[in-house]
């Protein structure tokens, strides 16, 4: 055999095709544990609670917090609530004075309600929906900016004349607008009573589970978010100045409505959105959500959005992406614009099956991601990838460290110009792994860390480190 003929036989036998594909993965094992919390998430306790949530007046962060049925009294039953479910539950204010706020008058007190599920280990592992309202007048806003852009729209004349999509107007300084009134009824069943109260059943079914998880769970429902993702930008900032371990983070944001304002139906799918680039902590934490939700839950399909956002649109997720953590946004996959944001957005628009199936997906990804080991940590100490070309200067070395619990690594790759991991093989408890004949230029590489009952992490992918202006060839 000539050098180059026998160069193609051995690419041929060793770069992995589909049978080899088949041989390496086995699909990840379904934990009985795991499908019995998933299936004990209730649909009717869902609707009492948003039956409850949404029957306070208003939910406004700039109403008159002393209203016996404001958002003052609102928070206070949250707590209530996640302290009666669980004796496990470690519930309390994380509360944040602010001098302003876009949209209130004077100073206000910010209030986060969280509970804490403690796990063996300090590493953090969110879900969260936003218990605020707003209502920006009659017949509920179309442009609906949520979030970053919502107190620009909130105070801006003629914000529901702007068609969804729209980019907000700007213009003028916050100050010079005029303050709707705080305290006219906003009910905010679906924005967000939605992501509220899936984030307080969770906090039932993992408490209640039975099951010891490594990681420490936190339910929390957000205050200020319509105010520009006030509660999780405080709660962001104090994690990262406190050096808490947040690994994770799933919000949801407006997750209960099956139907769109354009009549189309849509109760078997949810998105998924998550900051970029390809890669990133967020993106990784996205595409895993989707393969264990499809695991538990496979009536119920997640679509990944590879963008931080909706267009125009904001949510808590992206005020943790802003202090670096990984954090991804869900949200129903047919909004009703004329819902949101008004009077209007009544429990009559919830889905309550709709509702509790992204309920079940979110505690896919969080119950496997709370027991598997710590994703594996795949660069040096200067930040770098531990990849290289091993001696051939063609193949592809993959070294990573021990994840403490690992009983095994699953390494996935894909060519470098594919969205999601197109291949995956488990490798046993090793700490590297050689390709021969695959150019680390070409493909792009992963490792899961595995524990002894086959719960995975999250895939810690080999990036490319960031260009410097002047680095050339
Ligand atoms: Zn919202």
């Amino acid at each position: 055999m000539c050098r180059l003929a026998r160069f193609a036989f051995i690419a041929a036998i060793l770069i992995p095709t589909s049978s080899l594909h088949a041989q390496g993965t086995s699909q990840p094992a379904v934990d009985p544990r795991i499908a019995k919390l998933v299936a004990s998430i209730s649909e009717e306790r869902l609707q009492q609670l948003l039956q409850k949530l949404s029957s306070f007046k208003t939910r406004n962060t700039c109403s008159d917090p002393s209203s016996p049925d404001g958002v003052g009294a609102a928070r206070q039953w949250i707590y209530d609530e996640l302290k009666r479910t669980s004796p496990k539950l470690q519930v309390s204010f994380d509360t944040h004075q602010l001098s302003s706020a876009r949209g209130c008058a004077g100073s206000i007190e910010l209030r986060n309600v969280v509970a804490i599920l403690p796990g063996k280990t300090p590493r953090r592992i969110y879900v969260s929906g936003h218990y605020d309202s707003v209502n920006l007048g009659s017949g509920g806003q179309q442009a609906s900016n949520s979030g970053a852009t919502a107190a620009a729209a909130a105070t801006r004349p003629g914000a529901a004349a702007q068609a969804p999509g729209e980019p907000p107007a700007g213009g003028q300084p916050p100050a010079t607008r005029p303050i709707r009134d705080p305290n006219i009824p906003a009910p905010g069943a679906n924005d967000d009573g939605s992501g509220t109260v899936l984030s307080m059943e969770l906090a039932r079914v993992f408490a209640e589970s039975g099951i010891d998880f490594d990681a420490t769970l936190v339910f929390m429902t957000v205050a200020g978010e319509e105010q520009g993702l006030l509660g999780a930008a405080a709660h962001a900032k104090m994690a990262k100045d406190q050096k808490i371990p947040i690994e994770a983070w799933f919000n949801n944001d407006i997750v209960g409505g099956s139907r769109g304002g354009d009549g189309t139906v849509d109760s078997a799918t949810i998105r998924l959105y998550s900051e970029g680039p390809e890669d990133s902590p967020s993106r990784s934490l996205a595409i895993f959500a989707q393969r264990f939700g499809a695991l538990y839950v496979p009536s119920h399909q997640v679509r990944l959005m590879a963008r931080r956002d909706r267009f125009s649109r904001g949510g808590d997720h992206s005020a943790l992406n802003d202090q670096g953590f990984a954090a991804i946004g869900f949200r129903e996959s047919r909004e009703n614009y004329s819902k949101q944001h008004g009077p209007n957005d009544t429990i009559d628009g919830v889905d309550f099956r709709y509702l509790a199936q992204n309920a079940r997906v979110n505690a896919a990804g969080m119950a496997t991601l709370a027991l598997a080991p710590p994703p594996p940590v795949v660069t040096n100490t200067r930040g770098q990838p531990t990849i290289d070309r091993r001696t051939s200067g063609y193949d592809a070395h993959l070294r990573w460290q021990p994840s403490p619990g690992a009983a095994g690594y699953r390494v996935f790759w894909r060519n470098a110009w594919a969205p999601d991991w197109q291949r995956e093989i488990a490798v046993g408890n090793v700490t590297e792994y050689t390709f021969p004949h695959m150019n680390i230029d070409d493909w792009v590489f992963g490792v899961a860390a595995v524990d002894a009952a086959g719960h995975e992490s999250a895939v810690s992918p080999y990036v490319l480190a960031a260009r410097t202006p002047d680095s050339g060839s």
